[in-house]
């Protein structure tokens, strides 16, 4: 496995690959549980034997809207690196900000539609940061494929939009959740939570699911959905706070009173200064 911490070193490392069929990018922040694991196995899968996996860890500061998160945002360099070793990866890009971020760079990707609900509405410029780092990363590695993980459903959709839009010579493809047997959600942020935290936010998937069951029994009225998903995460013993908790259109992520196509409720809940992340699709 290759490890590359400069765009020049990871240049060089990517032009002894000119003759690989086929390259995959798999694209984290780091501190890599078994939903990286999951990009990893499905970005081999379409790789092949003969292809390349490259997996880089950047904990972007651009999309950071509070320096706080970015500071405690978990990282584990060399934990992640002896996990990509376990599980095949070829290349890993791990730079530094300022490998990745010139002084003055002025250029910055912005996507004024779908970011304007859910994460874009509660962090600003969040998803123009995440835009720019991974048009970046598309340009720097020149993958065949990138991978993502639904869990960041906006982030997915958004990434889906910037390449049909300016034509960028990728495919991306979506990759499931993965969670823990309570339901909750993997994610790099969990391991902040206490003991009590941790258990509580297993509510978080019970919501959505019994928002879902009540549609798959007839339910359409969004209000109605809503309310249920919110009397269980507001049940918390532990103080869950709501930071959103919205019901959207799926193609369009925008707000709907009823739910008559296809549709995702999805949520991010603040227990103490962690933030989690989850949705459910309605069809
Ligand atoms: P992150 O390191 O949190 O930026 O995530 C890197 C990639 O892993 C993103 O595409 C995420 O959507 C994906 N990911 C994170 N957690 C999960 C999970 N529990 N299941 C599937 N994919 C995930």
């Amino acid at each position: 496995m290759k490890i590359s911490n400069q765009t020049e070193e990871l240049e060089q490392t990517l032009k002894a690959l000119d003759t690989c069929p086929m390259r995959v990018l798999v694209p984290t922040m780091g501190c890599l549980h078994q939903g990286h694991i999951e990009l990893i196995h499905r970005a081999r899968q379409l790789a092949g034997q003969d292809g390349s996996v490259i997996l880089s860890v950047f904990v972007n500061p651009t999309q950071f809207d509070k320096a706080e998160d970015l500071e405690n945002y978990p990282r584990s360099l060399e934990r992640d690196l002896s996990l990509c070793r376990e599980h095949g990866v070829d290349i890993v890009y791990a730079p530094a900000p300022a490998a990745m971020y010139h002084q003055d760079h002025s250029i910055t990707v912005s996507e004024s539609a779908l970011s304007s609900q859910l994460c874009g509405a509660t962090r600003p410029g969040h998803f123009d940061g995440v835009c720019t780092v991974v048009l970046k990363l598309i340009n720097l590695t020149q993958p065949a494929i990138a991978v993502f993980g639904k869990k960041d459903y906006q982030q997915l959709a958004v990434i889906r939009r910037m390449v049909r839009d300016l034509n960028v010579p990728v495919k991306i493809e979506g990759v499931d959740t993965i969670r823990e047997k309570s339901g909750l959600a993997l994610s790099s942020r969990n391991e902040r939570l206490s003991p009590a935290q941790h258990a509580d936010a297993a509510r978080i998937r019970r919501a959505l699911l019994a928002a879902r069951k009540a549609h798959q029994q007839g339910e359409v009225s969004a209000q109605t959905l809503l309310g249920i998903a919110r009397t269980e995460i507001e049940a918390s013993e532990v103080g869950a706070v709501i930071d959103y908790l919205e019901l959207l259109d799926s193609q369009t992520l925008q707000h709907i009173d009823r739910v008559n196509s296809a549709a995702v409720m999805a949520t991010a809940v603040f227990y103490g200064k962690v933030r989690l992340i989850d949705n459910i699709e309605l069809a």
